[in-house]
């Protein structure tokens, strides 16, 4: 079965952990002797409960969140939190500032405007996206509700090297396409969110991470399945929540722990990134869409500058097994998503077909 896998570049719902996968096979009929999958299992039964209760805590220790923050399992997307981020949060002043430095952040923003007064504390589209503004350019409002930002932007292929400073200001990040790839202070956040499927588990699953005293200040037009804290209150079992992406999850974290936890991830992942940009920077045909200094080390942009070429490229790769290097429409030219469970081994190979192709073109 595995040596027919190809190496997926995908820029999510993205590759998994192999051993992940085999697990999740070995149990999808019979989940430890409890005779059913877990696709099958009551919520509420004592078996899922556990599962979803170690999931929680191997997140909680793997992030070393601390004890006054909640862990919430959610649905509707990264997309999702869009609106909810507002319609719980704007409440203190009305006000809120958006970093607006690629295309979700964008949305983002556009949705927050229909809730109250938001600033955009910078807006990269000018240079399509291509780069983070440092600190000094961020334009604050010390009576923003709180700070939002998109700590890597997935379309464009850049990545935040900071955690702005705020002030008293709550930090609000989407951090969809590079949590679990580095350690993070979260004591520093007001809510970190992610999407499950480009770092952790299937779609499905949207993890928020919220400091618990700023839940209950809700717009009293809220949705109920949108309500922070009345999914605090019912520990995200409001409803039935996304069983198996949450067990995917507690597999893809034992992964991440087995591995290194995420030291182990961030020095694979800086092994990954600096060996393909070196590739792309010493290469003839090749330019990097993302400045230095703002480069990603989850999604990496690159483009010849000829479509036909690009084409080429994007073809001749998968037939070699990299698959899925097509770029975004926004930004043309190719991505290479090389996310956690992208095996160092899979760049390394990718590195020496873009060198031949640079010299046969
Ligand atoms: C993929 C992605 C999203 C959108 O996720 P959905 O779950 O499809 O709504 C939002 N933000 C970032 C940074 C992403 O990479």
């Amino acid at each position: 079965m595995s040596n027919s896998r190809v190496y997926n570049f995908a820029a999510g719902p993205s590759v998994l952990p192999l051993s992940v996968l085999e697990r999740a096979g070995a149990e999808i009929t019979n989940y430890r002797g409890s005779g059913m999958s877990v696709m099958e299992m009551s919520h509420r039964s004592k078996v899922f409960m556990d599962i979803f209760q170690e999931t929680q805590d191997k997140l909680r220790r793997l992030m070393n969140i601390p004890e006054d923050y909640r862990i919430l399992f959610l649905q509707t997307g990264a997309s999702g939190q869009f609106s909810a981020i507002p319609l719980n949060l704007i409440s203190k002043t009305g006000k809120a500032d958006y970093a607006v430095t690629g295309n979700f952040s964008n949305l983002a923003y556009k949705e927050a405007t229909k809730y109250g007064t938001i600033s955009l504390a910078c807006d990269t589209g000018d240079r399509n996206h291509c780069c983070i503004p440092r600190q000094g350019e961020l334009k604050l409002d010390p009576e923003a509700s709180y700070f939002y930002y998109c700590a890597n932007n997935t379309i464009y292929g850049t990545e935040w090297d900071y955690v702005p400073e705020t002030g008293s200001v709550p930090l609000v990040c989407d951090m969809s396409s590079d949590i679990l790839s580095m350690p993070v202070d979260v004591s520093k956040f007001g809510l970190i969110y992610a999407g499950a499927q480009k770092n952790m588990a299937p779609a499905g699953l949207t993890v928020v991470i919220i400091k618990e005293d700023l839940a209950g200040h809700e717009l009293p037009y809220t949705p109920l399945m949108m309500n922070y804290q009345t999914m605090i209150d019912k520990d995200s079992m409001y409803n039935t929540p996304p069983c198996w992406c949450i067990y995917m999850l507690g597999l893809t974290l034992d992964w991440v722990a087995e591995n290194g936890g995420l030291e182990g991830m961030e020095q694979r992942k800086r092994q990954r990134a600096d060996m393909l940009y070196q590739v792309l920077d010493s290469s003839r045909l090749f330019t990097c869409h993302a400045d230095k200094g703002s480069r990603s080390g989850m999604n990496v942009t690159f483009r010849t500058g000829d479509e036909a070429l690009d084409a080429k490229f994007v073809k001749e790769a998968a037939a070699a097994g990299f698959v899925n290097l097509k770029g975004h429409r926004k930004t043309g030219g190719m991505r290479a998503s090389i996310y956690n469970a992208m095996p160092v081994e899979g760049v390394e190979k990718l590195c020496s077909f873009i060198q031949n192709f640079d010299k046969s073109n």
